[in-house]
């Protein structure tokens, strides 16, 4: 690109970044800051208080957090908390926005969706899940008409799950590949990464662990601690280890020892970059055939595509695990998800502005 862009990021409220909180959109702001920056575009950050973006500016923002919109009905309406972080956040972006030539949302909200028209530099949104309220969908649509070209989301799974699809730019998903380490032969285990949280389905995965008899290490941010204890209740014999919320250094050390990734989410993973992430590893994915995961793995490939739900499923797969070679599970994360390949989808993205 010719033109050298100044980019605003806005980070979701939901806790600083790098602490797991938000999810997977921690990691794929990092990556598409880093992706840009590598074209010598200009980057700041406006993110929650305490955020740490390794080498990059953070502008940060005191207040409180949103609610998770995964743990909201459809129809309920639009929360915004006493002292709101996420209207902290805006009202600086509204502040400074002249110094920049574009704002990137990365929140799932809908507040900066409502402010889209009244702000005087243009939004560029990437919507991180899938359709879940009305009142969001309702938000996205509205900025799609008036601002046609700048909802971007993961998968065309996610996309398929609003109304709008059609209009839905997709931009897939990059990663420094640089950061993770290939390993042929791995040890008797497998690994489960997602934050702790019922719609991430653990207790699948904590099922084939139990019938298969083969150690399941479990890595990341304890979202629910209830919903893990029920867990533990329901299969105390189970051999099960959980690691704790791992830097993506010390997760990538852990994960490419294991024989395969488990991926049981109840939701349409918008993406799901723990996926791209084993694959960097070499390590095959076992996922549900829903959402981003049916989009990513090349079932008998680089891992299994299994009947969503099905225990029985994971377990048929985690059998046939010689059947794939890791070789091929690290080219398909090469050829596919680069920074490079992602620098090229939002610069051209950008250009539409
Ligand atoms: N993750 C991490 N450390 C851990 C476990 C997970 O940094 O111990 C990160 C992982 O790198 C990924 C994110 O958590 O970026 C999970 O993202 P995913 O898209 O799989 O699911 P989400 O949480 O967004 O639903």
């Amino acid at each position: 690109m010719a033109k050298r862009l100044k980019l605003l990021f806005a980070a979701p409220f939901i806790g600083a970044l790098g602490s797991g909180a938000a999810g997977g959109v921690e990691l794929t702001l990092r990556n598409i800051a880093q992706a840009l920056r590598n074209r010598g575009h200009d980057i700041a950050i406006a993110a929650p208080q305490g955020s740490v973006v390794e080498s990059f500016q953070v502008i940060e923002v005191a207040g409180n957090p949103q609610i998770s919109a995964q743990t909201c009905d459809r129809r309920d309406p639009i929360i915004l908390p006493k002292g709101s972080g996420l209207a902290r956040l805006w009202e600086t972006i509204r502040a400074i926005q002249t110094e920049y030539d574009l704002i990137l949302n990365f929140a799932y909200d809908w507040l900066p969706l409502y402010l889209t028209p009244f702000l005087q530099r243009p939004v560029a949104h990437l919507i991180s899940m899938g359709s879940l309220t009305d009142a969001m969908d309702e938000a996205i649509a509205a900025v799609i008409r008036q601002f046609p070209g700048t909802i971007g989301m993961h998968t065309i799974s996610q996309a398929q799950t609003f109304p709008f699809s059609e209009a839905c730019v997709i931009l897939g998903n990059g990663f420094d590949l640089s950061q993770y380490e290939f390993c042929e032969t791995p040890t008797p285990q497998l690994a489960w990464v997602a934050r702790i949280a019922p719609e991430k389905g653990l207790e699948d995965a904590v099922a084939a662990a139990q019938q298969t008899g083969i150690p399941l290490k479990i890595m990341g941010a304890m979202e629910n601690p209830e919903y893990w204890q029920k867990i533990l209740q329901t299969y105390p014999h189970a051999p099960i280890e959980y690691a704790g919320f791992l830097s993506t250094q010390a997760l990538q050390s852990q994960l490419r020892q294991c024989r395969a990734l488990l991926m049981t989410p109840r939701w349409v993973e918008a993406f799901g970059n723990v996926a791209i992430e084993a694959l960097a590893c070499g390590v095959p994915v076992i996922g549900y055939r829903r959402g981003g995961i049916a989009e990513i793995v090349a079932d008998g490939k680089t891992g299994f595509l299994v009947e969503p739900d099905s225990v029985s499923g994971l377990v048929e797969a985690i059998a046939k695990l010689d059947q794939i070679n890791r070789q091929d599970c690290y080219k398909a994360a090469q050829t596919k998800y680069s920074l490079e390949a992602l620098g090229d989808r939002y610069e051209q993205w950008f250009s539409s502005f």
